[in-house]
């Protein structure tokens, strides 16, 4: 069953309440920069990213310069992130794209880069004030099935729309605090209901 307009109310105004002003926790300085570190962020921390990429980009700081470097210079600096190897490979071949082709912020454009999907395009595209898009993670997915805010089996697409008619605008912001709300408390082991104040309507805890 989809919650009710009230404990929709209820989840939005506890998400604000959590998150007043949610900030973007990937550090960057211009798009190349962002693009690599959306890339690099799989299945890890932003810090862990943050670690990385403040090397990274202080030796390799343009696409040109990271599309020359080696693979094994580039695999032991991403070494304390998970996929190294894999995303040593992703970025390589993303930044010789991108050292002949400036970077356009357009949906077509972002998705056809090699290793780049609607995910990143859309983080690309709101972040960046070009258009208001909701960018669905794994941890985003997982929040709004607990709630029923789609079902479980739904694909990102139906999440992402199910999310967007409950929203409305402001998506960057909404991501952010979702994103923040499923790592922190929604997590995927074992999360905090005991000290979620949606605890006593959440479709997860109680299955209505
Ligand atoms: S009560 Fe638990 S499952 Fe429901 S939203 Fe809160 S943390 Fe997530």
């Amino acid at each position: 069953m989809k919650p009710n307009d009230l404990k929709i109310c209820q989840f939005k105004d506890y998400l604000i309440e959590l998150y007043p002003n949610p900030r973007p926790t990937l550090q960057y300085r211009n798009v190349f920069e962002q693009i690599i570190a959306i890339s690099l962020s799989a299945q890890t921390t932003d810090k862990a990213v943050n670690k990385v990429t403040a090397q990274l980009f202080s030796l390799y700081p343009n696409a040109d310069a990271l599309s020359q470097a080696s693979f094994a210079d580039i695999e032991s600096i991403l070494h304390p992130l998970g996929l190294f190897r894999l995303k040593t490979q992703r970025i390589i071949q993303l930044s010789s794209f991108l050292a002949k082709n400036e970077i356009k912020l357009q949906r077509d454009f972002l998705e056809s880069l090699p290793g780049v999907g609607r995910k990143t395009a859309s983080i690309m595209l709101s972040s960046n004030n070009i258009s208001d898009e909701l960018a669905i993670d794994t941890h985003i997915a997982r929040v709004a099935l607990r709630y029923a805010i789609a079902q479980q089996g739904s694909s990102l697409w139906v999440i992402e729309n199910n999310l967007k008619a409950l929203l409305l605008r402001d998506f960057n912001l909404w991501h952010l605090r979702l994103i923040s709300f499923g790592r922190q408390i929604c997590t995927s082991k074992n999360p905090k209901c005991h000290q979620c104040k949606l605890s006593g309507i959440c479709f997860f805890v109680h299955g209505i």
